[in-house]
């Protein structure tokens, strides 16, 4: 048994837990730049704490994707402030703004030097400042991952920002703040936080820490996601999807994804899909598929049993099969009544190029197996 486990040097999870911001980030000086996504109160709850706490801040709303230039922008304001350290509240866009500038307040040069594909892609050679990252959200798990996704619109791509220095220094997960969530943010980003811990756990990179988190996490999700989104006011099932959302963001970052994420980063860059229903319809064909070569190919590999424990996990039945397993996943996507991939307009004509760029996305490199591009272009025409 081996691993190596990196993530935030601080977990604060608990409802009520944002009250402790204060404290938290008067170590970190007395100027902040906030990077604002989520409701108007809770950005007003956390401004009335650092006022308290004297801080003083400036705050840079997020709207909308992270395109480069809005992380330009953010950037600037925070430089123009001389902000000592960086707070992310919000979904997984404000948070992946807040990491951006909390790299770029110590590192030299300009952003675009830092990022792959479209940049340099130079090595961050400096520790970040701090941040501290908020989530508002039950999806991503970005508060303790360590890339931040931005958009380049011109070119259709979305790229990544990474190193062990962007883990934010403290993540708060308090959550009262996804109680607000409306049904569709909450169907959307619980079955992102849903494939989070599923894809880890069957990842090539697996290891013994990760699948504890995963095994943790399929449990709450599967009990607690359809729960939240007919009745957001369902506190344990909120609690339950941000411990699912955190856990999923432990698993991936430190055990790596599979064929959905290796999918749904093309996707997301091509066309205007939320990133969670974009996982959502992938989930069940990309299963099926995985086990079908699987069985074909590599009949002695662990990753089949995985998946029948998946099925009895998700189904709570001992007596599950893995096709039970997949039939529970396909009918949660139903009942979540999340749309297939052809409602953002994909369609087969844009297969061959989702698969050229899914082949080499890094998150494929965690699948349990190497799909064909046959078996890739069956999963999407069953996803659409
Ligand atoms: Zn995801």
């Amino acid at each position: 048994m081996n691993f190596d486990f990196n993530t935030a040097n601080r977990i604060l999870f608990g409802e009520g837990a944002l009250k402790e911001i204060g404290t938290i980030a008067r170590q970190f000086g007395n100027k902040a730049v906030i990077v604002a996504g989520g409701d108007p109160k809770s950005i007003e709850n956390l401004k009335e704490i650092l006022s308290n706490s004297e801080i003083e801040f400036v705050i840079f709303k997020a709207a909308g994707e992270p395109t480069t230039r809005l992380v330009e922008e953010a950037i600037r304001l925070a430089k123009e402030n001389s902000s000592q350290f960086v707070i992310g509240l919000g979904g997984g866009s404000a948070i992946d703004i807040a990491k951006a500038i909390s790299v770029m307040l110590t590192n030299p040069g300009e952003l675009l030097d830092y990022l792959e594909v479209v940049g340099k892609n130079r090595a961050i050679d400096l520790p970040a400042a701090p941040m501290i990252a908020v989530p508002t959200t039950s999806g991503t798990g970005s508060e303790v991952t360590r890339n931040a996704v931005l958009a380049v619109p011109e070119k259709k791509v979305k790229v990544s920002m990474r190193s062990a220095y962007i883990l934010p220094r403290v993540a708060l997960v308090d959550p009262e703040l996804t109680y607000g969530l409306p049904p569709r943010l909450t169907a959307n980003t619980g079955m992102d936080a849903l494939t989070q811990v599923l894809e880890p756990y069957v990842s090539l990179k697996a290891n013994s820490m990760v699948d504890m988190f995963c095994r943790e996490g399929m449990k709450r999700a599967a009990r607690s996601l359809e729960k939240a989104y007919h009745d957001g006011s369902d506190r344990q099932a909120r609690i339950d999807m941000s411990w699912t959302s955190l856990l999923g963001g432990l698993s991936l970052a430190n055990a790596g994804l599979g064929a959905v994420h290796g999918f749904a980063g093309p996707i997301g860059g091509m066309f205007h899909a939320p990133h969670g229903a974009i996982c959502a319809s992938l989930l069940a064909p990309v299963t099926a598929m995985n086990v079908k070569a699987l069985a074909l190919r590599a009949p002695g590999e662990p990753a089949l049993e995985r998946y029948h424990e998946i099925a009895k996990i998700l189904t709570g039945k001992d007596s599950a099969s893995i096709k039970d397993g997949i039939d529970w996943l396909q009918s949660l996507k139903d009942a979540l009544e999340i749309p297939g991939l052809s409602e953002y307009g994909i369609a087969e004509e844009n297969f061959s190029e989702i698969i050229d760029k899914a082949l080499v996305a890094s998150s494929m490199r965690g699948n349990p197996i190497q799909l064909q591009r046959e078996e890739l272009e069956v999963i999407l025409r069953e996803a659409l």
